[in-house]
C-alpha cells in the first residue's frame, strides 16, 4: 500500500509541468516559459531516498540469489546508458526548441556544444537533471518490487530497473566530470577539438583528448572509473563534441558503438538540414 503511494507520489512529481510546480513556490522563471526548474534540492533528496527505498524493496526480492545483481549491473547499465544516447541525440537534433518543457532543454543541449563548462561541483543542478530522469524508473521499480512474482527473473528485472534508477539519477554528474568545466575552460577544450579534429584515426582522437584529462585533476575514485569504463570516459565523450554525430551517450559509453551505427547517419543528415535552415533564415 505504502508503495502503491509512493509510485503515484513519485509519478505525480516527475509528470508535473513547471507551471503546476510554481505553487510551491519555488520556480517563478519557469512560469512563463513551461521551464523545468534548474535547480530543486527538494526533489533531488526525494529521488535519492526513493532509489534508497527500491534499493531496500530490492534486496528483500533476493530468494533466488544477491548473484543476479551482476547481470543486472550490466544490463541496467547499457540501457541506461542507451536511453540516454538516445535521449541526447533527440534533444541535439529532433525536438524544437518552441515545444514547452522538452524544448529548453534542447537549447540547453546545443548551448552546451557552443560552451561545454559542466562542472561536477554544481551539484544540486547536475542531480536535479537525474532526479527528474530518475524519478518515473525508480517508480517502475517500487512498482515491479510489489507486483512482479518471485523468483530469478523476475529478480532481474527489478534488480535491472533499480540499477537505470540509479545510474539516471547520476547520469548528469558523470557527463560533467567528463568536462570538468570550471578547470578546463571552454576556449581550451575548443582549441584543443580543433586541433583533433584534423587528427586522421580514431584511435589518435582519443589518445589526445586522454592526454587533454591526464592534465586535469579529476577525483581518483572517478579517475578509476572513468579508466576501466564503468562511468563515461573524458575521451570517449569529447568525441562527440568534435561534429556532435556520434558518442551521445552520457552514463559509461557502452551502448556507444550501437548507437554510433545507427545514429551518425541520421545526425549528419539533421545537422546539414539545420544548417541550411539557419543559413536561410539569416
Ligand atoms: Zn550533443
Ligand atoms: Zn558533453
Amino acid at each position: 500500500m505504502v508503495g502503491r503511494w509512493i509510485v503515484i507520489g513519485c509519478l505525480l512529481l516527475s509528470a508535473a509541468p513547471a507551471k503546476a510546480w510554481d505553487n510551491f513556490g519555488h520556480m517563478e522563471a519557469a512560469v512563463s516559459t513551461l521551464e523545468l526548474p534548474k535547480e530543486f534540492k527538494a526533489l533531488v533528496v526525494l529521488a535519492g531516498g526513493a532509489v534508497v527505498l527500491a534499493a531496500i524493496l530490492t534486496v528483500c526480492r533476493a530468494d533466488a540469489g544477491i548473484g543476479y545483481v551482476i547481470p543486472a549491473f550490466f544490463i541496467s547499465g547499457f540501457l541506461a546508458d542507451a536511453f540516454t544516447g538516445l535521449a541526447h541525440f533527440c534533444f541535439d537534433y529532433v525536438f524544437p526548441e518552441s515545444i514547452p518543457i522538452f524544448g529548453p532543454i534542447a537549447r540547453e543541449f546545443r548551448e552546451h556544444h557552443e560552451y561545454p563548462t559542466l562542472d561536477p561541483s554544481n551539484y544540486i543542478e547536475n542531480l536535479t537533471k537525474g532526479a527528474y530522469a530518475s524519478l518515473p524508473t525508480t517508480a517502475l521499480t517500487v512498482w515491479a518490487a510489489y507486483e512482479l512474482p518471485v523468483g530469478a527473473v523476475s529478480f532481474v528485472v527489478v534488480a535491472t530497473l533499480l540499477g537505470m534508477s540509479l545510474w539516471a539519477l547520476l547520469f548528469h554528474q558523470i557527463h560533467s566530470y567528463a568536462h570538468m568545466g570550471s578547470i578546463l575552460p571552454p576556449e581550451e577544450l575548443h582549441a584543443r577539438v580543433v586541433e583533433i579534429r584534423r587528427l586522421e584515426s580514431h584511435s589518435e582522437k582519443v589518445r589526445e583528448f586522454a592526454k587533454l584529462f591526464e592534465a586535469v585533476p579529476i577525483p581518483p575514485v572517478v579517475r578509476f572509473l572513468q579508466r576501466y569504463r564503468l562511468i563515461l570516459n573524458p575521451s570517449t565523450h569529447n568525441l562527440h563534441h568534435v561534429l556532435f554525430e556520434s558518442d551521445f551517450s552520457s552514463v559509461n559509453g557502452w551502448s556507444d558503438p550501437v548507437l554510433n551505427f545507427v545514429l551518425r547517419p541520421i545526425a549528419r543528415r539533421r545537422k546539414a538540414a539545420m544548417e541550411m535552415e539557419t543559413r536561410a533564415k539569416s
